[in-house]
């Protein structure tokens, strides 16, 4: 393989290099069709990556099957170490893969894209220690027979990643699959995948070839040739509401697990005891206002006490008014730009459909950038959208943009109700100075991970996943490696 252990001179290089390939079976195989993909702030191509077709996803499955018996053979231990060591790389060319990252995202380099890909390598980190834990049990079915389980991988795991944070997404999956005895193909998203060909061409260097695998194409070529290939033993998809439920169904034709984890409209309660200047900080966080609010976990419902609205809403709009929109290569940006003209639509339509419903406002905070080159048709200011009934589109539907919903309540018992009405169910966060009460509304809101005064993302170690149309299944934790990528087997010996 032509290793990235020669590195390229710079982000530009490596998206010439990733032009119509896919990584197969340790190789670059070029692909005879490609497709544009865009740079986010700019509208201009950036760069050409595969468009594969059945007959390259099949070449990927392949590949990935061919190398599975000598792999899940390897100690668990030693798969770890080498997980281990591919993180470390990972991590020792972060700069290079933040710039690409940034580049085909759009995400804000400083505050976004060098992130991500520190938790990608933490990741690994953590799963690679894991190998250890793939442990069976032993039954006390009758004294004279040995009764146990073990627990074995699941063969060919297909990996399906969206754009908004690609890499991280992407190593929840091949990390713990890796570290359990799988080998994967990933379709990485065809609207960003140079940084993923990058990080996982990184990590293939640590690993057997056609342990890992990469294709890019669109999701009606690519992604469902990959689902309905009758060699994939796993699917393990995050993407949009509507394609997981088609993935679902391809799992179900074939009757084979899948893990989804889908989108969310998260709701933020922030108490009246609650500490505002917190609150006010975890919003914004909370939000993900420098991702663009691109995040399946964003907290994009705040519902505020009575008594703290005001103060909220103005101490909100001042600190999002100093953050910086604009270029995201530039050190000085705090929020960068929508992923795609397509996506910008979305959301100003939403927005639109909100400034038009009797008794609403719109609040936009911070101002659009005015650099040369720039595409402002595809940047989007943070939004706080009050005054909306609950069963307005904007309060019920995933915006997937720097759109928030401020409601006020008063009444606890229906705050509740209004936070759980909801198709979805991924994250939720409680803001308040009291046990009781952060107690009983855990236990209450129906979301898959529940944080109070707090809102972090994604951490290696802490469960992940949401219920409801939000998806099924866990990731980032032993629980989610033990339950998505391994079966139990039940052995009863007798030797009587
Ligand atoms: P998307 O569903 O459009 O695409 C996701 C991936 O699926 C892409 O690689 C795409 O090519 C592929 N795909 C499309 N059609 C397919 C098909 N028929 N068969 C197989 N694969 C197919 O999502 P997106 O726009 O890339 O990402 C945004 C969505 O992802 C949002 O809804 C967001 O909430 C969700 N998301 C969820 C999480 C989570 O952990 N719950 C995290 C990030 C993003």
């Amino acid at each position: 393989m032509n290793s990235i252990a020669s590195p390229f001179p710079d982000a530009a290089a490596v998206i010439v290099a990733y032009r119509n390939l896919n990584l197969v079976g340790g190789e670059r195989v070029p692909v005879a069709a490609g497709l544009d993909v865009l740079n986010p702030a700019t509208g201009a191509v950036l760069g050409q990556a595969a468009a594969s077709k059945a007959a390259e996803t099949n070449a990927a499955v392949e590949a990935a099957k061919a190398a599975g018996a000598a792999w899940a053979a390897m100690p668990a231990r030693e798969r770890g170490k080498r997980v281990a060591s591919a993180g470390r790389a990972l991590a020792e060319h972060a700069e290079l893969v933040a710039q690409v990252l940034a580049r085909e995202t759009g995400k804000a380099i400083r505050t976004e894209c060098r992130g991500e890909v520190a938790v990608s390598a933490d990741i690994m980190e953590f799963y690679s220690g894991l190998g250890s834990e793939l442990k069976g049990e032993t039954i006390p079915f009758n004294p004279r027979m040995l009764t146990m389980t073990v627990r074995e991988p699941l063969g060919v795991v297909a990996a399906i990643v969206p754009w908004n944070v690609p890499l991280v997404l992407m190593m929840l999956k091949i990390a713990p699959a890796l570290v359990a005895g799988n080998t994967v193909v990933v379709k990485a998203s065809e609207e960003a995948p140079f940084a993923t060909y990058l990080a996982a061409e990184i990590v293939m260097d640590h690993l057997p070839a056609g342990v890992l695998n990469v294709i890019n194409g669109t999701g009606p070529d690519c992604g469902a040739a990959l689902t309905a290939h009758p060699d994939v033993a796993k699917i393990t998809f995050t993407g949009s509401e509507a394609v997981g439920e088609t993935v679902y169904k391809a799992a179900a034709e074939r009757i084979v697990p899948a893990s989804l984890e889908l989108g969310g409209k998260s709701p933020m309660i922030i108490c009246a005891d609650a500490d505002l200047t917190k609150a006010v900080v975890g919003a914004i966080s909370g939000m993900r206002f420098t991702r663009q609010g691109q995040s399946c976990t964003a907290s994009s419902r705040m519902y505020v006490h009575d008594s703290l609205y005001d103060g909220f809403l103005a101490a909100l709009t001042a600190k999002l008014d100093r953050l910086v929109i604009g270029d995201p290569l530039d050190e000085a940006t705090d929020i960068g730009t929508i992923i795609n003209a397509k996506q910008a639509k979305v959301v100003a339509d939403y927005v639109a459909m909100a400034e038009a419903a009797p008794g609403a406002k719109v609040v936009r905070c911070g101002k659009m950038p005015e650099g040369a080159g720039l595409s402002p048709d595809l940047f989007a200011q943070p939004t706080l959208l009050l005054g909306l009934p609950e069963d307005h589109p904007c309060v019920q539907n995933e915006i997937f943009g720097p759109v928030a919903v401020i409601q006020p309540w008063s009444d606890y018992e229906d705050v509740i109700a209004r936070a759980n009405d909801s198709r979805y169910g991924l994250a939720a966060t409680v803001w308040t100075q009291s046990l009781s009460m952060a107690l009983d509304a855990t236990s209450r809101l129906n979301a898959g991970y529940v944080q109070v005064n707090q809102n972090l993302t994604i951490q290696p170690n802490v469960s992940y996943g949401g219920f409801g149309r939000s998806g099924l299944g866990k990731e980032a934790s032993l629980e989610a490696m033990l339950a998505h990528f391994t079966r139990s087997k039940t052995i009863v010996m007798n030797f009587d």
